[in-house]
């Protein structure tokens, strides 16, 4: 049987929300079974976003995190720790993945999830935050060994994996059973968030997987690029003059 892959997507309500779930949705809804999307949002289920979700023809779970967030650098942190929550207490068996809403992803992305056992990563292509430039974050790969890291920024040399949030997958059972992955250490994995900005993800990672020897990286060599992260919210999107886009635009 195929592997359950459990796609993870915080999001919000703005103009670009509905294109954007919309274009995951789809991309989703090719995907072949079994696949749970787990949509996660701040404070209450909004109708803008239960109306998107069952449009999609998507298996979907609709969760809602009531953490109080601290800081709008948070940026779905504690939604995608809703998810972890929700997934170790129903003991949903698959792939774990991270998508944001407003990345782009291609299929053969998903086709690849189904071939990880533990720990997977890969290169996303993404745009600098500060500068308008073109990087790549992720392994650098020898076949499916990981012997290296693309660095980039400010936390070059400090952060043990230099993965994007999008960059990596793993498998759920890590969760809720240490022995049998024989993770690094067998408390309970300390959720994204709690550091600062940057090494959410290695501090994360850290408590999957021991080292590089654990990882599977993907595509053979690391030649591919499978997702972009252009962090296009991030850029002050010029709206053409007279437009007035508070709310979600809606899709066909
Ligand atoms: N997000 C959210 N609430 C927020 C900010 C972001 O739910 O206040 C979601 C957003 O929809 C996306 C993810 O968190 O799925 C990452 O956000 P963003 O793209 O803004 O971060 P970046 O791409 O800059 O890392």
């Amino acid at each position: 049987p195929r592997k359950e892959l459990i796609v993870v997507t915080p999001t919000y309500n703005r103009a670009l929300q509905s294109y954007f779930l919309n274009r995951l949705g789809q991309v989703l809804r090719l995907v072949p079974p079994p696949i749970l999307w787990i949509v996660v949002e701040m404070n209450s289920a909004s109708t803008e976003t239960a109306e998107i979700l069952r449009k999609t023809d998507v298996m979907y779970r609709h969760l809602v995190c009531t953490k109080n967030s601290t800081s709008v650098k948070d940026r779905g942190v504690h939604q995608r720790n809703t998810a972890l929550d929700h997934i170790e207490h129903h003991r949903l068996d698959g792939i774990v993945y991270f998508a944001d809403d407003d990345n782009i992803y291609s299929l053969k992305l998903f086709e690849t999830l189904r071939d990880i056992s533990r720990f997977g990563t890969w290169p996303v292509a993404m745009l600098a935050q500060s500068k308008n430039k073109a990087i790549l974050e992720g392994p650098v790969c020898n076949s499916s060994q990981v012997i290296g890291w693309h660095t980039n920024e400010k936390s070059k040399r400090l952060r043990r994996f230099h993965v994007d949030v999008s960059g990596f997958a793993f498998n759920s059972t890590i969760l809720w059973d240490p022995k049998r992955w024989r993770r690094p250490t067998s408390s309970p994995i300390r959720q994204l968030g709690t550091v600062k900005e940057g090494f959410q993800e290695t501090t994360f990672i850290e408590q999957l997987v021991e080292d590089e020897s654990q990882m599977e990286g993907s595509p053979p060599d690391c030649s591919k690029i499978m997702n972009w992260h252009l962090h296009l919210d991030a850029h002050n999107i010029a709206y053409p003059k007279g437009w007035l886009l508070q709310k979600n635009l809606d899709v066909v």
